[in-house]
């Protein structure tokens, strides 16, 4: 299948481009984006020229911040291609159920990706959690912006969702491992005098869950959980949910790594006709900004 790339930046490049040239499904035919370009694909700098001029390319998967996405989306979809939306889907959700609608109206999928759910520990953190009633959980994901966002000013922005985009991350797990759904009770978010979204979050949700969300950890990376079952299970994912070890016993990974895995669910949703669009973690973001209290927090420079 052909796939053309659109915002060939830091995850673009990190990622989606070695993930689709190592698949035996995938090649990439096409990329979109102002500067950014791909060696030995052919560049466009405008969404309409490239579907235009590429009516055999299927599929257009998007790897944009949040803000600017919806337009090239809804572009892709009017064109009659099928989508691959980075997270988050977007940047309310009210343009992703928009999105939804347009791409059941244009009979073509769409696919919201978590790649976080496609660790290779989430899957066996899901099994031993099923049929189970979840005990209590927490979650630690705390890391360092200036190492992983070098310069990228949007995630300061309205819609950038600050230390809630890798949150994000840990939210998609959280929602995909548990067996039953909870929501928020209250938080916290510290937000920099100089930025419009937070640094950090601190947050309770029904169910005894708790998560510490930290956007300024200097030294050792932090992506953990811990999840306890009433029955006694003990489940513990590390290193952003790849690996698992239950009742501190390390469990099998999944073969294929996160983004590999993402681009082979695509190619079965196309094959199959069938979208796969799930908001659990964006509505839980959602509450987040709307029920927390905010304090300011020192001016953030990179
Ligand atoms: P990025 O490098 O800052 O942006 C990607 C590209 O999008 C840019 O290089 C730019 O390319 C284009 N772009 C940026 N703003 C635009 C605008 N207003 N209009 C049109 N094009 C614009 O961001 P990223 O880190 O790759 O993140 C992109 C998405 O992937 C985000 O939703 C993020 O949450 C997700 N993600 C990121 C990471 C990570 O580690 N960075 C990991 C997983 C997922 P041109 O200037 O060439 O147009």
């Amino acid at each position: 299948m052909k796939v053309a790339l659109v915002g060939i930046g830091k995850i673009a490049v990190d990622q989606h481009v070695p993930s689709i040239a190592a698949s035996d499904e995938w090649e990439l035919a096409a990329t979109v984006s102002r500067s950014g370009t791909v060696e030995g694909v052919p560049a466009y700098t405008e969404i309409d020229t490239m579907l235009a001029e590429n009516p055999d390319i299927e599929v257009v998967s998007l790897c944009l911040p949040p803000v600017p996405r919806f337009d090239y989306a809804a572009a892709c979809i009017k064109a009659g291609r099928h989508v691959m939306l980075e997270k988050p889907p977007g940047a309310t959700l009210a343009e992703v159920h928009a999105l939804q609608a347009m791409a059941d109206d244009a009979g073509v999928v769409l696919f919201a990706t978590w790649h976080s759910r496609m660790a290779k520990g989430v899957a066996a953190a899901k099994a031993a959690l099923d049929g189970k009633i979840l005990e209590s959980a927490h979650i630690d994901w705390k890391e360092n912006v200036r190492k992983w966002h070098p310069g990228q000013d949007w995630v300061w922005e309205p819609g950038g969702m600050g230390v809630l985009d890798p949150g994000i991350n840990a939210l998609s797990i959280l929602t995909e491992v548990l067996p039953a759904p909870v929501h928020l009770r209250s938080g916290v978010l510290q937000v920099p005098a100089n930025r419009q979204t937070p640094v950090s979050a601190e947050l309770k949700f029904t169910g005894n869950v708790t998560a510490s969300f930290d956007w300024l950890k200097e030294g050792e990376q932090t992506w953990t959980m811990r999840l306890t079952a009433t029955d006694g299970t003990a489940v513990q994912l590390k290193d952003g949910g790849n690996r698992c070890f239950v009742d501190g016993e390390e469990q099998p990974e999944a073969e294929l790594g996160e983004y590999p895995a993402l681009y082979a669910r695509m190619a079965d949703l196309v094959r199959t006709g069938r979208s796969d669009v799930d908001l659990a973690p964006m509505v839980h973001v959602s509450d987040i900004m709307t029920l927390c209290e905010r304090e300011a927090a020192p001016a953030f420079e990179w």
